[in-house]
């Protein structure tokens, strides 16, 4: 019978995620399946914890990864520490700030907002001005803004929620293993990531964290959590202790990803990493500078793994993405939103960042401009 799969070719993905896998990952991969209670797998599973919190720079306990792409890390943060008519503060200035007012929404959060103009950070002076006026139970921030290639700018924004009570969330799924993420330093008490950016594994798990406060808002709630399947309570008697009990089957493989991807980090070192992530992007904006093309964001917010660049006037921005995958086997992202149309996202991130494949890009775009 005719299989679908042998006729996949190699495309080099260089768009907003996911990026490519690093060969070892697909070994990793492939590795025999386990049970999900075997004791040689617990034995991954209590690793893969402390190499997430390695990277994450985190003494938390409650550090494991949630089966799910990272917007079950977003789910599995609000839906444990938010209870109906909760005040929640979201800083939105994209996609998945707005995404996050959504999903606080749902579960019957008053949600209020800072905005910013998407493609700008947001302004610490607005933050600081929302946190006078209210007193919030949560405030959530997305430290890089995929939609938009925006670094937030996190550490000041975490001085500012710690004056308050307020709980601090933070999205890094596109920030994790390519800039420095400081759950403890930042003060932020429940935070999630992806697999598919910066760590070079395939989508599918949401590495994430909770402070010992966050557990004990979990803890003090009036109501259970109203999904079973993300329930940290619930979650940690997998996840966590001497003896392990089955809440759901763990995505084996997937776990032996993100194991392996982890490793690799290590071995090469955080500041290595995000200095490989750093000289791409140099590499890449140098490039597109000299062909007469502009970024979108200001030089000083800019995300070294998200590269929004402006689309020339008179171009058509899905034309040179299709024969970009077409003819040179590269796939990139178009804009989203207001941006949608305007900008073209070029991902460098994970296994992704690397010269040989900021100069294909570079040539590539070249051939499709001239
Ligand atoms: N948050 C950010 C900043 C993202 O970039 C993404 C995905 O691109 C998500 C959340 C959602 O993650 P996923 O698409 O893996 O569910």
């Amino acid at each position: 019978m005719h299989n679908l799969l042998d006729s996949i070719t190699d495309v080099l993905l260089m768009g907003p995620g996911p990026s490519a896998v690093h060969p070892e990952v697909y070994k990793a991969l492939a590795r025999p399946t386990l049970g999900h209670l075997d004791s040689e797998f617990i034995a991954i599973m209590d690793q893969t914890k402390e190499h997430m919190r390695w990277l994450m720079n985190t003494k938390n306990a409650l550090t494991f990864p949630i089966s799910g792409t990272g917007s079950a890390g977003m789910e599995t943060c609000f839906v444990n520490l938010v209870e109906p008519g909760d005040s929640v503060l979201v800083l939105v200035n994209g996609v998945f700030g707005k995404r996050m007012v959504e999903v606080a929404s749902r579960l019957g959060a008053q949600v209020d907002t800072v905005d910013a103009m998407w493609g700008m950070p947001i302004d610490i002076v607005d933050v600081r001005a929302a946190l006078k006026k209210k007193a919030y139970k949560i405030v959530a921030l997305v430290h890089a803004e995929t939609s938009t290639g925006v670094l937030n700018p996190v550490q000041e924004i975490a001085a500012e929620v710690g004056r308050t009570e307020a709980l601090f969330l933070l999205d890094s799924v596109t920030g994790l293993g390519g800039i420095p993420v400081k759950v403890d330093e930042w003060r932020v008490d429940a935070f999630y990531s992806g697999t598919q950016k910066c760590l070079s594994v395939p989508p599918g798990l949401a590495p994430a964290s909770l402070s010992a406060r966050a557990h004990e808002v979990l803890n003090a709630r009036k109501k259970p959590v109203p999904n079973w399947y993300l329930d940290v309570s619930l979650l940690t008697s997998y996840w966590e202790g001497a003896k392990r009990a089955y809440h759901h089957t763990a995505p084996i493989n997937m776990i032996y990803g993100l194991y392996q991807g982890l490793l690799l980090l290590r071995a090469e070192g955080q500041e290595a990493a995000f200095a490989r992530h750093r000289e791409a992007h140099l590499q890449f904006v140098e490039g597109i500078e000299e062909m007469g093309l502009s970024m979108l964001v200001p030089k000083e917010s800019r995300l070294p793994m998200l590269n929004a660049v402006v689309v020339p006037e008179g171009v058509d921005e899905a034309a040179v993405r299709a024969r970009l995958r077409q003819e040179y086997h590269i796939e990139i992202g178009a804009g989203l939103g207001p941006l949608a149309g305007a900008i073209w996202r070029v991902g460098l991130m994970g296994y992704t960042a690397r010269p040989e494949n900021v100069t294909r890009v570079l040539n590539a775009l070249r051939g499709c401009l001239s």
